[in-house]
């Protein structure tokens, strides 16, 4: 572990050498399975977990879902029982996770933690729900990705807090039903649309994070650099905040590398022009676009004429999967109004002809933005 590292592990983490050894380094509890998210290694993951908020009012941003959790966690506590389940949606690195474990220390409860695809069978989950205790928030990141049986048997869970567990097989099998104490489903997903509607129809509240604004990045990366002891000026963190795509997880990398290009070249301190020179070095553009967002982009303008073109093969043009292509790059460029969708698949704008310094071959190739809201659940021209 890095000296970085580790004081910000020791600055934020009540984990001492006494804790529990199956608690994480930012007080959450032992994970059945690991969060798995496909854009963090290991190590990434420990730093993010020194660097997350541990309250409802220290999370900077999102002003209305965390009004509106605030809200329902104050009423559940009130009356003593837990509260309704919370499905939180939007794309990778806003906050879910850390919203999860918010509400957890929120309600003074345990969480368990887990994910759709470590859930392949029913039996995986079964055994998770009938250990749980009462109050324990149980957090299923990616949740639009567990299997079928399992999504099943959680309807009932929620809803009713009991399991049939199946014993035997063929026809002499039985159901013996397993009642569950009381205890709250944080699920999390990057395609709420994607959720079969009786699953989503069993959450009592459902928050949708959204990009972040410039200044509520500020905020988050101030707070940062003082975990991390770097020392920072104010226009070296707005440039990171304004290149950052919105998202949180993304400001606090850049942190981290312009905090490194800054060392190598013998600076105490993030500045502006250590800011411009490491972002330069990382290939994150003035708009905040990175590889896969520019890929995606030159794709359209230079192979499909500006579109309209299905995503599967905006996806194969730049080698990555679709569902990348669908939940990372496309509903920041949506949300820029350099890409639209269309009925007929998705397209360039005349912004993302100009980011790109490109003329459009003609003026129709260039679409304005505003044609169709981002739905993350349709699969227009996929
Ligand atoms: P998700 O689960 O949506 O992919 P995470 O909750 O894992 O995102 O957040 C990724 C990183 O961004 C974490 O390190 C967390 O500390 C940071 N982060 C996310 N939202 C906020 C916020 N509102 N304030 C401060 N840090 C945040």
């Amino acid at each position: 572990m890095s000296d970085d590292r580790a004081r910000a592990a020791a600055a934020s983490s009540p984990a001492s050498p006494d804790s529990a050894p199956d608690q994480w380094a930012d007080g959450s509890w032992e994970a059945t399975a690991r969060v798995v998210d496909p854009r963090g290694d290991d190590r990434e993951r420990q730093v993010e977990a020194a660097l997350r908020p541990r309250r409802l009012s220290d999370f900077p941003g999102q002003t209305r879902v965390r009004d509106q959790l605030g809200l329902v966690l104050e009423a559940a506590r009130r009356r003593g029982t837990p509260p309704d389940h919370v499905l939180l949606s939007g794309p990778p690195g806003l906050g879910k996770t850390t919203l999860a474990m918010i509400i957890a220390a929120e309600l003074d409860q345990p969480i368990r933690v887990t994910s759709g695809p470590a859930i392949q069978h029913a039996g995986d989950l079964a055994s998770i729900l009938s250990s749980l205790a009462e109050g324990e928030v149980l957090f299923l990141d990616e949740i639009h990705r567990m299997s079928r049986a399992a999504e099943e048997m959680l309807y009932l869970a929620m809803e009713d807090f009991r399991v049939d567990i199946v014993v035997g097989k063929g026809p002499g099998a039985t159901a013996i039903p397993l009642e569950l104490p009381p205890f709250t489903v944080v699920g999390a997903t990057t395609r709420s649309g994607m959720l079969p509607a009786p699953l989503r129809d069993r959450f009592g509240f459902t928050g949708h994070l959204d990009f972040y604004a410039t200044d509520d990045l500020v905020t988050i990366l101030r707070r940062s650099a003082r975990l991390l002891d770097v020392a920072a000026e104010e226009p070296g963190i707005i440039e990171i905040a304004r290149r950052s795509r919105g998202t949180p997880r993304i400001a606090n990398r850049l942190l981290r590398r312009v905090r490194d290009w800054a060392q190598i070249h013998g600076q105490h301190v993030v500045d502006l022009d250590a800011a411009r020179a490491a972002l330069a070095l990382f290939d994150v553009d003035n708009r905040g676009l990175d590889r896969l967002d520019r890929g995606v982009l030159e794709a359209l303008c230079r192979r499909f004429g500006g579109g309209p073109v299905g995503v599967s093969n905006l996806a194969v043009v730049v080698g990555e999967e679709v569902e990348t292509v669908e939940t990372v790059a496309e509903p920041f460029l949506v949300r820029e109004g350099l890409m639209v969708r269309t009925p007929r698949g998705r397209a360039a704008t005349a912004l993302a002809w100009e980011h790109l310094g490109l003329t459009p071959p003609r003026p129709s190739a260039a679409y304005e933005p505003g044609m169709l809201p981002l739905d993350d659940g349709s699969r227009l021209g996929g």
